[in-house]
């Protein structure tokens, strides 16, 4: 189908190579142009290892890799680095922003990478990404100035610069307090809203996946579920992910109605 953005086949990963520990075990997935989905499961399911594969910075042992219609499969690192550099940007964790630079500096940095040093043309766009992920008149601030919740933000705008198709987060909100993971997690949401950006995020927490379209569940290394948001037979399932949240949530659509 022409909207599907990613597609695998059969992926299989196997760590090591005297002691071998197959980590993945041969799913197939496919997931669309402007989707949202979380990706949950228990510590050591193969989350990451899943992730960094799709985002082109592991390889798969054997399995076919489809991305914005390239098989990459079979890319040497060199065309990898480039294909990852054009379609895809990442959020981790800890945000891996450089403390020494100003917010825009950091949020510039892959251009200045990739492009060389045509500074002035990207810094009306990195003014734009900050602006939208709503840091407006903090550009010029030093990293280290801002705080936990503006620094994801700032890691959000850098990994846009280069308009990836795909963003992609490993427990992007894992070293934030609550307040500030909901806002960061609706920053998100509204840019996959705004810009179309399709979007693949890790997280345990079960509260926040339920703010996605789609959930994939892994379970010791296979898709244990695949559930989305609002489909005809999944709603119980769906509510039963985080049941307290899921009521809130209807709560209020029957207040609105
Ligand atoms: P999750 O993100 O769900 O916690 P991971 O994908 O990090 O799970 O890990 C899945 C399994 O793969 C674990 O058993 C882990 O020990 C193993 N693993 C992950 N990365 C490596 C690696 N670089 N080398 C060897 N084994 C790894
Ligand atoms: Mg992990």
């Amino acid at each position: 189908m022409r909207d599907e953005l990613i597609k695998i086949k059969d992926l299989i990963k196997v760590y090591g190579q005297e002691i071998k520990n197959e980590v993945l075990h041969g799913f197939s997935l496919a997931i669309k142009r402007g989707e949202f989905v979380s990706i949950i499961g228990p510590s050591g399911s193969g989350k990451s290892t899943l992730l960094n594969i799709l985002g082109t910075l592991d390889t798969a042992t054997s399995g076919q890799i489809i991305i914005n219609g390239e098989d990459i499969s079979d890319f040497d690192e060199m065309r990898l680095a480039s294909f990852r550099n054009k379609n895809i940007g990442f959020v981790f964790q800890f945000h891996h922003l450089l403390p020494e630079f100003s917010a825009v500096e950091n949020v510039m940095m892959p251009s200045w990478i990739e492009k060389g040093s045509a500074v002035d043309d990207f810094k009306e766009r990195a003014y734009n990404l900050l602006d939208l992920v709503g840091l407006k008149g903090f550009e010029e601030k030093l990293i280290t100035k801002l705080s936990g919740g503006q620094k994801q933000r700032v890691a959000v705008a850098r990994a846009l610069m280069n308009e990836p198709a795909i963003l992609m987060a490993d427990e992007p909100t894992g070293n934030l307090d609550s307040e500030t993971t909901m806002k960061v997690y609706n920053l998100l949401r509204d840019i996959n809203k705004e810009l179309n950006t399709t979007f693949i995020i890790v997280t345990h927490d079960r509260h926040l996946a339920a703010k996605s379209d789609r959930v994939i569940e892994m379970i010791d290394g296979n898709i244990d579920r695949d559930i989305y948001k609002g489909k005809k037979g999944e709603d119980e399932e769906w509510q039963g992910l985080a049941p307290v949240y899921c009521r809130e949530l209807n709560s209020v659509k029957v207040e609105n109605q």
